[in-house]
């Protein structure tokens, strides 16, 4: 039997054609291909709002932070079952990273969790759609008025994802972070879109992604044609995506639908297959909602044949790569230590990540390849 990666992005001829187009235009970096990236993104949304690329979500999550002023002092409330970066860029601008509780339900940050966490020195909100489930966008919108905090959506799994029938992304934060990383919903190899309503937001951002250069200069000297001239305003960063990512990118969006309906096809086999087994299926939307689909994580229950851990190995053994989303950053020596954190701080985070375990889901498999995994995890939980 071949095979089958935990994950693998869907690049096909027509991503090829266009990189190769980008590459045979003599402009490699940031250009005319990543301008268009961000007014076709913008559009997907449904317009109305900007669309900043990036080299990666981390520089996006860093920038949106900094550009609704999160600084020394602060703190900001995320949730400690989510990826690393996010408590990073919190503290690589001096404030302090609040870690909160998941919903077992959703595995998504709690809403009750954040409004116990709410301090004076609270400045934002950083929900996460996990695996491409909406948080409770609604309730952290409203915590987020009554106390005046920023909302910074981590939505690296979240494209498409609907709440309440509005696309992640075009929600009323103030701004949302997608990944263009190899294994996300689209990939650009390394890339990220920040997308904001505000305009303030997104000025910031172009300015800070690049050094701090201040683009109004740029242009100004530039249509006068002496573009050697340029004004640094910040201390910015170098966190530009190049015209060769964004040429995969242009693809990528355009065919994301389609790869989206087969993701959702083989998380309906799931559903379906696994029924009846000693596990929780992955959580899935709401009513009415759309699902990314970036991850199928099921839990398994206390009472299964196996271990999470000889889970994992035996579908391993039996060529089936899986993964486990995450271990919580409450785990993780840096943030246990720095942040003085506690499994018992984390119930549901820390139970959930016990039992969690994350099933191939990707466009490139085939539905045979689906039945092989159901297959597969209804022998070793039924032995
Ligand atoms: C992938 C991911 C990121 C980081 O994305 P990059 O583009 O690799 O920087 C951040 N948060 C979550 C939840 C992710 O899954």
């Amino acid at each position: 039997m071949h095979n089958l990666p935990f994950a693998l992005p869907d690049i096909g001829p027509a991503e090829i054609a266009e990189v190769t187009a980008a590459l045979q235009s003599d402009w490699v970096t940031s250009g005319p291909r990543v301008k268009r990236l961000e007014e076709e993104f913008a559009a997907f949304l449904g317009g109305g709002l900007e669309a900043v690329a990036l080299n990666s979500a981390t520089a996006g999550l860093h920038l949106a932070l900094e550009a609704v002023g999160v600084g020394p002092g602060d703190e900001v409330i995320t949730t400690t079952h989510t990826f690393t970066s996010a408590a990073q860029v919190i503290t690589q601008l001096g404030a302090k990273p609040v870690l909160v509780d998941i919903d077992p339900a959703t595995l998504c940050i709690d809403p009750d969790a954040i409004e116990a966490a709410v301090t004076p020195r609270t400045k934002a909100i950083m929900p996460m759609h996990y695996g491409g489930r909406a948080a409770a966008m609604n309730r952290i919108l409203q915590i987020a008025g009554r106390h005046n905090l920023r909302v910074i959506e981590d939505a690296a799994h979240a494209l498409p994802t609907t709440h309440r029938g509005e696309l992640v992304g075009s929600l009323r934060s103030d701004a949302a972070v997608f990944s263009f990383y190899a294994n996300k919903t689209m990939t650009t190899g390394e890339g990220g879109m920040l997308v904001t309503r505000d305009p303030a937001v997104a000025a910031r951002a172009r300015i800070m992604r690049l050094h701090g250069i201040s683009r109004d200069a740029f242009d100004r000297y530039n249509s006068r044609r002496t573009n050697w001239h340029y004004e640094v305003v910040a201390p910015g960063h170098k966190y530009n995506l190049t015209d060769v990512a964004a040429a995969m990118g242009l693809v990528q969006l355009r065919r994301l639908r389609e790869m989206q309906q087969k993701r959702a096809r083989i998380a309906a086999l799931y559903d379906r297959e696994l029924a009846g087994l000693p596990l929780v299926p992955a959580p899935g939307p709401e009513a009415g909602d759309e699902h990314a689909w970036h991850l199928y994580a099921i839990r398994l229950h206390p009472d299964a044949p196996l271990s999470r851990d000889g889970f994992i190995e035996s579908m391993h053994a039996r060529g089936i790569g899986c993964s486990v989303h995450y271990i919580p950053l409450h785990r993780h020596p840096h943030w246990r230590q720095s942040l003085d954190l506690r499994d018992d701080m984390f119930p549901h985070s820390q139970r959930a990540y016990e039992q969690l375990v994350s099933l191939p889901i990707y466009s490139r498999m085939e539905e045979s390849d689906a039945e092989r995994v159901a297959a597969t995890v209804r022998d070793l939980l039924t032995e």
